[in-house]
């Protein structure tokens, strides 16, 4: 079985100082419980800030089994984008995964459709997982068109994408109105049928299909319990050290 992919992005948190508390927490979590391997049937990740991603990978070590991410990528490969880093930047600062499309990049940025396409087929050019972030906002699930918002979104960024290249993706799942402190942890009942149409089009076809959204120690195992869910995309309840290694316990 294909392990579940535990992990958390910082956001716009953390000094490089709290950064490496939570790195070295982790590293030295995983040597004397695990023998420095992950966790049985998980796939820990972090997506530090840009400015913590070789700090992050120094204290996990090159052979590290938690995978590291930048947050967003440039789609081409260098050039006069002032203020954007390039998918081979972040991969040699020791990335493995860019994160692609957060409703926030989408909502304050500019990310669209087409340049999660791009970025997408960027990330997989390089050799990196691209971690696609779909979500619909409150407006159109209580006008019932979830299912068909999340596809459509995840269509346009995969859209030509050979089977192989598929295979190396990872889907989040994070409904806009479940996100955040604004947000209100989503019941296991409403994420049924985004999941059944997500697995319905996805299932075995991809890396993960992640669910993201108020995630915490209370409600992450019933996440995980839902079908076709086969990992947890966590912002808040991991930031603290102590959170995300009880969300590894708990997967
Ligand atoms: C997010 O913003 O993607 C997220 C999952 O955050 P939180 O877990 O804090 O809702």
């Amino acid at each position: 079985m294909s392990p579940l992919w535990i992990g958390t992005s910082w956001k716009m948190t953390k000094t490089l100082a709290e950064g490496r508390a939570w790195a070295e927490g982790l590293r030295d979590h995983l040597t004397s419980e695990h023998g420095g391997q992950a966790p049985s049937g998980v796939q820990p990740f972090v997506i530090p800030s840009f400015t913590a991603t070789t700090t992050v990978r120094s204290i996990l070590g090159e052979d590290s089994p938690v995978l590291l991410g930048v947050q967003n990528a440039h789609w081409e490969d260098e050039g006069a984008w002032t203020g954007e880093v390039s998918v081979p930047q972040a991969k040699d600062a020791g990335a493995q995964v860019v994160e692609i499309g957060h409703s926030e990049r989408r909502e304050h940025f500019g990310e669209t459709v087409e340049t999660t396409r791009l970025k997408v087929a960027a990330a997989l050019r390089h050799g990196l997982t691209p971690l696609l972030c779909i979500g619909e906002s409150a407006e159109v699930k209580e006008a019932g068109g979830s299912s068909a918002f999340i596809l459509e979104q995840a269509a346009g960024a995969l859209e030509g994408l050979s089977a192989e290249e598929l295979s190396r993706v990872v889907i989040a799942y994070e409904p806009i109105w479940a996100i955040g402190e604004k947000g209100r942890p989503a019941t296991v009942e409403e994420l049924v049928e985004p999941f059944a149409a997500l697995g319905g089009q996805y299932s075995g076809k991809v890396t993960g299909l992640l669910y993201g959204g108020s995630v915490n120690l209370d409600n992450a195992a019933g996440l995980l319990g839902i079908e076709h869910v086969t990992g947890l995309f966590v912002g808040r309840t991991a930031w603290k050290l102590e959170g995300y290694l009880e969300l590894l316990r708990i997967a």
